[in-house]
């Protein structure tokens, strides 16, 4: 097991090295094959051991060797937590080997969401669809049986936030709505203690706003894909056994 849990964990860096290129370079349309990766400040081409996850930011003290710009820490910290969520993904579904792959894409797709929303307030459609392909080509063979619950799912999560998205248009947008229906679709009825959670931290860091800035916080816009991520991850690692909870 301890072998495994370790390729996880080295597999989580790499997926999150990988996406925090997706992140930067599909909303400026740029080839995910493309050119070998430049940097932002001075077009320089980065060496291939200057783009190790997490080691060379830590080497290079967080700036870039070719001019010295800072590379900010929302790099390495996102395949650091990638690393870590896929290691602890595989450990919590050791038995389900499908759906321990189906967590890991769905870990993937959310990181770099948090990214694009958080760096230009989108959430791509196209990140979303490959989620979702992924999603139902792994489950369709392997769990034919789920498909119904995740459809339910997907449609009723979807249409909670396109509600929540007419009462609060300036907090919530059509990039919500659709990640939360595809949420739906990764983790079936665990689902609804995700978005649970989700509202929960979203208002609890609202509040906490509005608290520290008075009304100026009204005015500021927080993208909520972030939070939805966070209550996706809460609901893969821990959303079936509070289903359970719940209904028992
Ligand atoms: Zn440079």
């Amino acid at each position: 097991m301890a072998a495994i849990v370790v390729i996880a964990f080295v597999g989580g860096l790499v997926a999150g090295s990988f996406i925090t290129a997706v992140a930067y370079r599909l909303p400026l349309g740029l080839s995910l094959a493309g050119p070998r990766s430049q940097c932002p400040a001075c077009g320089a081409q980065i060496a291939a051991y200057d783009n190790v996850p997490v080691l060379s930011w830590l080497l290079l003290r967080g700036r870039a060797r070719c001019c010295g710009v800072p590379i900010s820490p929302r790099y390495p910290l996102t395949e650091l937590a990638l690393g870590v969520l896929f290691a602890v993904t595989v450990v919590v579904y050791w038995d389900e080997p499908a759906e321990a792959v189906i967590g890991l894409v769905f870990l993937t797709m959310l990181a770099a969401i948090t990214l694009t929303d958080l760096e230009q307030r989108i959430i791509p459609n196209k990140i979303l669809l490959v989620g979702a392909v992924l999603c139902l080509a792994i489950a369709a063979p392997t769990d034919p049986g789920g498909l119904p619950e995740r459809a339910i799912a997907a449609a009723a999560s979807g249409f909670v936030f396109f509600v929540v998205a007419l009462a609060y248009p300036r907090g919530m947008g059509l990039g919500d709505v659709k990640l939360a229906a595809t949420m739906g679709l990764f983790l079936g009825r665990a689902v609804a203690p995700a978005i649970l959670a989700a509202l929960l931290i979203g208002s609890a860091v609202g509040l906490a706003l509005i608290a520290r800035h008075g009304s100026g916080a009204r005015k500021m816009a927080i993208p909520f894909g972030p939070f939805l991520a966070l209550g996706g991850v809460i609901g893969l690692l821990a959303g079936d056994e509070v289903v359970d909870l719940y209904l028992g």
